[in-house]
């Protein structure tokens, strides 16, 4: 096997998914092979992966996993998938469970430290199996970050790991991985990385900032979101660190995959439609409308659609909070997604409170997410934060304005109302009188001028964030911290 770029990654789409991560590490591997790189992707194997439907054969059994707890080991299962080779690491009593990291009633996992820790060392026991030092080990949020931490210190005594060059990305800022001292005493890293500008936290072990300490070069998914976190008002506790890596921290800009977000070919659409016929847009807000029984004179109203994990960071109660003004603006509001209970419990009584005009649906369910994509007018994104966000970047390529707050991608994706060339209508403030207002000025425009409706549509559509430009970037600066590593 030739010098691979490895993705270490606790998500990787259509294997698993929980949000955004999931997505970008299903399209982000195959997107550099097209670009000429030879790319792998390591994965845990969940209970609910179904080996079966993508043919994942057992490959290594036994890998001995040097392992702080206990000296256990780990099987390996491979397959390919769209030309990427995929590993996953079996350990049962880790990864066979019906949730990636929590359950909805006990919160995390109380093991979540020992999972990933044993998967980062479980992937360095499969490279090292493998036998040619990878070219590149990227790593993906608090749950691989310790991967770079490792090499870097395994690179002084052994090596295998001599030149392999490390990078870590931070796809949420927010979720650290922050586990008791104890946890570090066994990981088995060198007590020299206890320290203020290793992994060390207040007292803590806080796996995310441990990736930014040690990793060659660190970035986020996009660039507005890595100058944002530089400060503290979006630093979360770490943008003393980042500050100290700000030459290493970079801002890429996340793709999104039309292979699979494309109206002209979903398959989960019950009519299909393009930026020349869009009569299909209007079969899907039909159907829609009748499936979740809301009222059938919404089919000539502004339908507006959220889609996100009821968290605080997707704004969830600042759009529960307007919910009965939206309602007297005569338009619909379909919601899916699943997160906080109290949020959850709101919006299903906000349902009760307005049948026929606000529907909801609890849970995790990627054919409705497609299908409300398509039927939705407007598309509303009142974040708090957002790394980069793909949902707007669906959103528009099924002609679906979205109206979001000006905050990291948001800011770099959509282009302002008003304005010749706007695709959407953007906020400052996560607050519910600026977004009811903007919601207000979107329907206004969407209802009285058809003409400049159906040209912010169009422009929309054609907004194209294909992975390859983000491919080069990767790709360039792979080469530099090889150069600097090979020197
Ligand atoms: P996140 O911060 O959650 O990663 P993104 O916008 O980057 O947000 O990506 C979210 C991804 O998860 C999108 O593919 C979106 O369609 C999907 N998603 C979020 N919530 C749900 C849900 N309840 N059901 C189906 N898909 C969902």
């Amino acid at each position: 096997m030739a010098q691979r770029i490895f993705f270490a990654t606790s998500e990787v789409y259509p294997f698993s998914k929980s949000g955004g991560l999931g997505d970008v590490m299903g399209a982000l591997p195959a997107a550099m092979q097209n670009n000429g790189q030879q790319t792998a992707v390591i994965s845990p194997l969940y209970g609910r992966i179904s080996t079966g439907n993508f043919r994942i054969r057992p490959t290594v059994s036994d890998l001995p996993v040097g392992y702080p707890w206990a000296p256990i080991t780990a099987n390996v299962y491979e397959t390919v998938h769209h030309g990427v080779p995929h590993f996953f690491i079996d350990r049962g009593e880790y990864f066979d469970r019906r949730h990636y990291y929590n359950d909805p009633v006990h919160g995390d996992y109380f093991d979540n430290a020992e999972r990933f820790i044993f998967f980062c060392r479980a992937a360095l026991a499969l490279l090292e199996h493998l036998g040619v030092p990878p070219y590149m080990v990227h790593a993906h949020d608090w749950q691989t970050a310790l991967l770079p931490v490792y090499i870097h210190f395994l690179r002084r005594s052994n090596p295998f790991w001599a030149n392999t060059g490390t990078m870590f990305t931070i796809h949420n800022l927010a979720f650290q991985g922050r586990f008791s001292s104890r946890l570090f005493a066994a990981c088995g890293l060198p007590q020299e990385a206890w320290n203020f500008n290793g992994v060390e936290f207040f007292g803590d072990f806080n796996l995310l900032k441990s990736g930014i300490a040690y990793a060659d070069a660190v970035t986020t998914v996009s660039p507005s979101y890595a100058r944002e976190i530089l400060t503290e008002k979006f630093g979360c506790g770490l943008d003393g660190i980042l500050r100290q890596r700000e030459l290493n921290l970079h801002g890429i800009l996340n793709g999104a995959d039309y292979a699979i977000w494309n109206p002209e070919a979903d398959p989960y659409l019950p009519c299909q439609y393009s930026e020349q016929d869009m009569s299909g847009k209007q079969g899907c807000k039909d159907n829609l409308i009748s499936e979740l029984g809301l009222d059938p004179e919404l089919k000539d109203r502004p339908l507006l659609g959220f889609i996100g994990r009821m968290r605080g960071q997707k704004g969830i109660d600042i759009l529960n909070a307007i919910i009965p003004d939206l309602v007297r603006m005569d338009v619909g509001i379909v919601v899916l997604g699943e997160g906080n209970p109290i949020h959850e419990t709101i919006i299903r009584e906000l349902m009760e409170a307005h049948r026929g005009r606000v529907a909801a649906v609890i849970g995790y369910t990627e054919d409705l997410a497609h299908r409300m994509q398509a039927a939705s007018d407007l598309f509303l994104m009142p974040s708090r934060y957002e790394p980069c966000g793909l949902t707007q970047m669906y959103a528009l390529r099924y002609g679906t304005l979205p109206i979001a707050t000006a905050v990291g991608g948001l800011r770099d994706t959509i282009i302002p109302w008003p304005g010749d060339n706007s695709t959407g209508f953007i906020f400052t403030e996560p607050d519910p009188l600026d977004f009811l207002k903007t919601i207000g000025q979107a329907v206004q425009f969407w209802t009285r001028n058809p003409v400049g409706r159906r040209e912010m549509i169009r422009r929309a559509m054609r907004q194209s964030f294909t992975w390859d430009k983000s491919c080069r970037e990767y790709i360039d600066l792979y080469r530099k911290i090889r150069l600097r590593l090979d020197q």
